[in-house]
């Protein structure tokens, strides 16, 4: 068993998988420490009030299918307007929540994601209101005092006093009673004339149960009763907007977000109350409201807003109809002159990728020819790779793993899942390199070229979309979808390399032992 052959190659894949390995983790920290440069430092006019006083529901987690037939919901519903909204990429809350009040999606609020973010260094409708001396309270998630500190100010923001004492249904059941009760005492006391509460009870059920279970359909029945009595403590001089921040997904009786699947990137809303009229549905943004709510409250359309009032939804008085309209065309005249062209900005950054990418695949290219060229017979290796397809497949699907950031069920499970698809590939690589060995018999040649082959044809999977859609996060929003994807294959590599590593050795063990035998 020749150990100097083998030495080279082995070296040269820790090296593939230390480098895809780095390139995930540089990819993700893209999105982690991205940082928004778009704040657009301009207070725009503000037209005469619609309403008296607008209270924003955020139901957490509250999925489209699940918000029809909800008592609360259909009462809005009835009353005013309800529909869809689309939400931000990735379907995630703190991304979600930013773009409520700020209007701005993602690469522009900087909010990517659900733990590393900094404050948004724009303006929101806190920042708004407060310049204009109007009260606020913000009752729910600690996220918007971590946020929005600076426009919320300390003594306006309060967030639940007790946790779910497990997720149970009955014990998310009754947490959700609990904080409805501050929330709606909040409500019912309070002068402020914006307020935000946040209900988190649905989320919590979708995670554990699924997006289709009946402990979600329990929960999300508790939260739409929750946003009645709030309705109620409210009175009717409030105008009463409900919005969903995503949806989930329902797969192995596990729910999850932060996809693109429709059950998830669409939110349910209604609003109802002075300055709203009766309308038909309307498909919407989740960008849209911090507009809508500025014209209700005769607010300033936050700078950064790249979502546009509910015309169709807003009961305007004649005499104010082209004013207002012109408040939004202002600001988002303004604001397209302040973003640069995402599009043009994007095609640019594609056509520098070209050389590394074509460099990127010619070399894997002529790595996964080479490897195929060398094996005696050529259906060896083939039948291999196919029963490493295979594996990786069954083994992916039987682990619980997905190509959506969904399916990690929750952000703070990403390394559980990572591990499980470090796992998938090196015991998929570990099947193909038992059945490569059963059919040409021992020897580490045979091993490494199969190696070589698969973590060739994963490095161009990655070229491919590193040239189409990038993979860090310059400037604008990665493509969460292909680019999620182009993170496990690049992780993969890093299993089929740890298999190949053990194949080896074992392969050595055997032969030493087999030698000293004869
Ligand atoms: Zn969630």
């Amino acid at each position: 068993m020749a150990s100097r052959g083998v030495l080279a190659p082995i070296l040269y894949l820790v090296a593939l998988a230390v480098g895809s390995v780095s390139i995930a983790e540089v990819c993700w920290m893209s999105v982690t420490s991205y940082r928004s440069a778009y704040a657009l430092d301009r207070l725009f006019e503000a037209g005469p009030a619609l309403a008296n006083r607008v209270i924003v529901v955020v139901l957490d987690g509250l999925r489209v299918d699940r918000a029809v037939g909800l008592r609360a919901m259909g009462a809005l519903s009835e009353q005013g307007v309800s529909g869809t909204m689309r939400v931000t990429l990735p379907s995630l809350s703190n991304p979600a929540r930013a773009a409520i009040v700020t209007g701005a999606w993602p690469e522009v609020s900087g909010v990517t994601n659900n733990s590393d973010f900094a404050s948004p260094p724009i303006q929101s409708l806190f920042s708004l209101a407060r310049e204009q001396g109007m009260e606020i309270s913000v009752y729910g998630s600690g996220f918007w005092r971590r946020a929005f500190r600076d426009h919320i100010g300390d003594s306006s923001a309060s967030s639940p006093s007790g946790k779910a004492s497990s997720y149970e249904t009955a014990d998310l059941i009754a947490w959700q009673a609990d904080t409805c009760a501050e929330a709606t005492a909040l409500v019912r006391n309070s002068s402020a004339k914006l307020q935000i509460v946040g209900l988190l009870a649905a989320d919590e059920a979708g995670h554990v149960y699924g997006g289709d279970s009946d402990g979600y359909r329990e929960v999300t029945a508790a939260v739409d009763n929750c946003l009645g009595r709030l309705v109620g403590a409210a009175g009717e001089d409030a105008t009463i907007v409900a919005v969903s921040d995503h949806g989930h997904i329902d797969r192995w009786g596990k729910g999850g977000h932060g996809g693109e699947e429709p059950e998830v990137i669409n939110a349910p809303f209604a609003m109802a109350g002075p300055g709203v009229r009766r309308s038909e549905p309307i498909k919407a943004r989740i960008v849209d409201i911090a507009p809508t709510v500025s014209i209700l409250l005769g607010l300033p359309i936050p700078a950064n807003s790249q979502g546009s009032p509910l015309w169709d939804a807003l009961d305007v008085p004649a005499e104010h109809g082209s004013a207002l309209r012109n408040l939004e065309r202002v600001q988002r005249e303004a604001l397209g002159n302040h973003l640069p062209n995402r599009e043009v900005a994007l095609a640019a950054q594609r056509e520098q990728r070209l050389p590394l990418a074509i460099a990127s695949c010619a070399w894997f290219l002529w790595l996964a020819v080479v490897s195929l060229s060398r094996s005696r017979p050529l259906a060896s290796i083939a039948i291999a790779a196919m029963v490493f397809v295979a594996a990786y497949y069954a083994l992916f699907f039987l682990l619980q793993l997905g190509y959506s950031m969904s399916s990690m069920v929750r952000q703070e499970y990403i390394y559980f899942f990572l591990g499980r698809l470090v796992a998938v590939a090196a015991m998929a690589f570990g099947a193909a390199a038992y059945c490569l060995r059963r059919l040409v018999g021992p020897g580490n040649g045979p091993v490494i070229r199969l190696s070589t082959l698969v973590t060739s044809v994963f490095a161009i999977l990655v070229t491919v979309t590193y040239y189409i859609h990038g993979l860090r996060m310059v400037d604008w929003m990665i493509e969460i979808v292909p680019g999620f994807k182009a993170y496990l294959h690049l992780l993969s590599i890093l299993g089929v390399v740890l298999a190949t590593i053990a194949a080896v050795a074992a392969n050595s063990f055997v032969g030493r032992n087999e030698a000293r035998a004869s």
